[in-house]
């Protein structure tokens, strides 16, 4: 181990030596040691990981990564998969537009690259749902190439290592300059999963464990005694609320009406419970029942949190007609292929409603 008090700046050897011995052990990553042996990572594992872990944490994803690369092992495996097998393995995970772009972009590696993933930050930014972080964090991951890579855990660590008071999101370009001066040549990729598993695992946002940090030395947050209020946000807009109505209509068979959604907006291309639009107007929405029927109202709300706002759901209930004739986008589900784990998590918390009565 090197001489930590001789660091006056910090240096990516001595992080790399603490990731050698403390690397997480997560179901997509090569260890160091295998890593060194010459073992490289599945560009699609890490793809597939990276997908899943936007906006979600490691422990949310993994089960659903587990599933994923059980059911469909390579990206063309994944790209023969029917949309709605993909859609409903997906469910829960939120955020859907990630899943139907998923499906877009294995098909175009499948069908475009022969199931090979393009191996440069520029091949990777031109498929579909791979942005610039995506594109940086596969580059450096899976092809050990010099990408700066810059989430929530690596800005943390960068404001702090460099006591940058200037407020999330216009440190932004500060912050991944510094990531970016710090990033060797040589294993880009283990540095980049070493950044973030310090941000994760030591300097965390409440209690920053500094006294086993690798970086402690040069860390200037840490001198100053600011870690903790580090990094700064600009205060958030509060988010709007918006209320909307579900329709829950059960055969006296116990079959199900449901309703897929659109491909575009929220949910898109999601079953779901038929239902009104989401309006923040402070007046009732339009209800707009798939059938007349004498419809309870249920004596709870769903309360949910997008992104952007909140939403609250008033849940009607009413027998589905055993001459029901659905139209295109709805569906009779019966009641033994029912999932609700097959819904996304809003939909199912007003079937765990109707369970609860
Ligand atoms: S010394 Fe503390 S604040 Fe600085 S990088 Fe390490 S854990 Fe974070």
């Amino acid at each position: 181990m090197r001489d930590l008090n001789s660091q006056s700046q910090p240096q990516s050897s001595i992080l790399l030596e603490w990731y050698d011995q403390h690397a997480r052990s997560l179901p997509w990553r090569i260890s160091p040691a295998d890593r060194a042996a010459g073992v490289w990572p599945d560009p699609y594992r890490i793809w597939l990981s990276e997908v899943m872990l936007q906006q979600t944490t490691v422990a949310a994803v993994k089960d659903y990564f587990h599933r994923f690369t059980s059911r469909w092992p390579t990206v063309a495996d994944l790209a023969a998969a029917p949309d709605a097998d993909v859609m409903a393995e997906w469910a829960g995970l939120g955020y859907y537009a990630r899943a139907r772009n998923l499906l877009k972009c294995a098909r175009v590696v499948a069908q475009d690259y022969g199931g090979i993933f393009p191996n440069t930050y520029d091949g990777l930014i031109a498929l579909p749902g791979i942005g610039p972080y995506t594109a940086a964090a596969i580059s450096a991951i899976a092809f050990d190439r010099q990408a700066t890579v810059l989430d929530g855990n690596v800005e943390r660590v960068m404001a702090r290592l460099y006591d940058i008071h200037v407020p999330l999101p216009t440190s932004k370009p500060q912050l991944k300059e510094k990531a970016a001066a710090l990033t060797p040549a040589e294993r880009p990729g283990d540095h980049a999963q070493a950044v973030m598993d310090l941000g994760a695992t030591i300097c965390t946002p409440r209690n920053p464990a500094c006294g086993i940090c690798p970086w402690r030395t040069p860390c200037a947050a840490r001198a100053a005694g600011t870690a903790t209020e580090l990094p700064k946000k600009t205060p958030k807009k509060p988010k709007p609320t918006r209320i909307g109505i579900v329709y829950l209509a059960r055969s006296a068979a116990g079959d199900w009406l449901l309703e897929q959604r659109p491909d575009k907006g929220l949910l898109g291309g999601m079953l779901g419970w038929p239902g009104s639009d989401w309006t923040d107007s402070p007046d009732s929405p339009a209800p707009a029942p798939p059938f007349e029927a004498d419809w309870q109202l249920l004596n709870a709300e769903v309360r949910h949190t997008f992104t952007h706002f909140h939403l609250i759901l008033r849940v009607m209930l009413a027998e589905l007609p055993a001459e029901f004739a659905a139209e295109e986008n709805q569906r009779v589900i019966a009641r033994h292929d029912f999932k609700p784990t097959d819904l996304p998590t809003v939909m199912r918390k007003a079937f765990d409603l109707w369970k609860g009565c």
